[in-house]
């Protein structure tokens, strides 16, 4: 049996690098594979172990399936069972498994914040984010050598953030060492304004070198996503342009996100704008039919659905808006094919994509749900819609976000623009942490239960 898994590492190796086979693939060592088909593997560190699982363990996965015609499950034993403290310098293997390249080189800890499901491997090319794609590889390949700033733009859930993170990843696994700060622009602005007010607290200078040493001076690369958050923010703006001075002029890669061009960014001064021009500007667009096809099968895949080519088909022609709305509708086909112990059929995808349509109520228009959610929190419609944050509003806003989220085909843009022009990612992020508290808390279901059957009501 442990030949077996000898003959799959063996397999993939002529994929990887040889520098990437020393330090990631050498080091998980197999122990056993009992009859039931339980692999149990060992590796140095859990720094290892998610690495070996995020970049080879499907393909080698794969190979033995094929090879052995069974499934197999695995499970991982710790040499280390280190505690890393996030962005710690902290795993170091353990001395005989060293991988040789990295023998003197201390290893960063994945940031916390780059989610293994968003690396190189797991985005599908087409023609509508090819340069994207290419542009991202290259920048990760060597960094900061010609094209600083890179500069992603596009629609809503077109992949940006997928290739910004898939960087990271890049550049972590060639420069292990490196120290890599991926930040969504909301949090530079919050981080920023924090530790202004902290400042002036205090009265102290120690919040804002902190800020300054986080941010101009410690990372090797700087990934923001949602640049376009800096609109309107005169002070945060400020900051940032000398924040991006400091790492351009340091020769560190800078990698920025935005929904519009520069120059369409409303509310950001010129300087800014010329600045984000200075490096490589890259385009993402919606997929085509093909593309989205390919990325539906490689979803399947990852999720381990089985999708029949016609049904994909079916998804793809009828899901065109872009790639987050794809995911979502093949997760929810998913979900009623195991509810229902059926396999997808086009048959199926056809009914629960139908559903997905006829779920809108005709007619419902953001206001009507804004109206009525108002009402039922006795709040001011003024307020919903207005910059207000404490809970009394904010957590009515929320619902009333997700509402039309779920009840009308407004698209996040187009809900954030009458929620008084707040931005996409805010109607994302609301509708995510509604969805959880639906999940979690009984109490939070019943009210938007009972809310939407207000609305349902013809
Ligand atoms: P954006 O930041 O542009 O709004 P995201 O990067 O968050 O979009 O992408 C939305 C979802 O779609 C993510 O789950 C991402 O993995 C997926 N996705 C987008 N483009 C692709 C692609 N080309 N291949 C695979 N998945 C993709
Ligand atoms: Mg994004």
């Amino acid at each position: 049996m442990l030949d077996l898994w000898t003959e799959a590492v063996r397999s993939i190796e002529p994929f990887v690098k040889p520098a990437h086979r020393d330090l990631w693939l050498r080091p998980i060592e197999c122990v056993a594979i009992d009859d039931d088909g339980h692999i149990r593997l060992r590796a140095p560190n859990r720094y290892h172990k998610e690495w070996f699982e995020d970049n080879f363990l499907p393909s080698i996965l794969k190979d033995l399936e094929a090879r052995a015609q069974r499934a197999f499950k695995v499970d991982f034993e710790l040499v280390e069972e280190a505690v890393v403290p996030p962005r710690a310098v902290a795993v170091t293997p353990a001395p005989e498994r060293r991988p040789a390249p990295s023998a003197s080189v201390p290893l960063a800890a994945r940031p916390p914040e780059l989610m293994p499901r968003y690396t190189f491997d797991k985005f599908v090319v087409g023609p509508t984010n090819q340069f994207a794609h290419a542009a991202a590889r290259m920048v990760a390949e060597s960094p900061a050598s010609r094209w600083n700033p890179l500069f992603i733009y596009g629609g809503v859930g077109l992949g940006k953030t997928h290739l910004l993170q898939a960087i990271g990843h890049e550049i972590h696994l060639q420069h292990p060492e490196w120290s890599i700060s991926f930040v969504t622009c909301e949090k530079f602005v919050t981080d920023f304004i924090g530790s202004m007010m902290s400042q002036k607290r205090s009265s102290g200078g120690s919040s804002m070198e902190e800020f300054r040493a986080r941010y101009r001076t410690a990372p090797d690369v700087l990934l923001i996503d949602d640049i376009q958050f800096l609109s309107n923010k005169d002070s945060s703006q400020d900051e940032f342009f000398h924040t991006f001075n400091a790492l351009h002029y340091a020769h560190k890669q800078i990698v920025l996100t935005s929904d519009k061009l520069p120059a369409e960014l409303p509310g950001v001064e010129d300087r800014l704008r010329s600045r984000f021009t200075w490096g490589l500007i890259a385009e993402v667009e919606t997929p085509d039919l093909e593309t989205r096809v390919a990325i539906l099968k490689r979803k399947a895949e990852l999720e381990k659905v089985t999708l029949p080519d016609e049904a994909a088909l079916y998804i793809a022609a009828h899901v065109k808006s872009n790639v987050r709305e794809l995911e979502g509708a093949l997760l929810r086909i998913a979900a009623r094919a195991s509810f229902q112990g059926q396999p997808i059929t086009v048959e199926l995808a056809r009914d629960a994509i139908a559903k997905l349509v006829a779920n809108a109520p005709a007619g419902l228009t953001i206001e009507a749900v804004q109206r009525e959610v108002a009402a039922y929190f006795d709040v001011k419609l003024h307020d919903l819609k207005g910059p207000k944050r404490h809970r009394a509003v904010a957590h009515p806003r929320m619902i009333a976000m997700y509402l039309s989220r779920k009840l009308t085909s407004m698209s996040y843009p187009e809900i954030g623009s009458r929620f008084g022009g707040k931005d996409h990612s805010t109607v994302i992020s609301a509708v995510r942490k509604i969805e959880r508290l639906c999940a979690e808390d009984p109490a939070v279901r019943s009210v938007v239960n009972t809310l939407e059957g207000h609305l349902r009501q013809p």
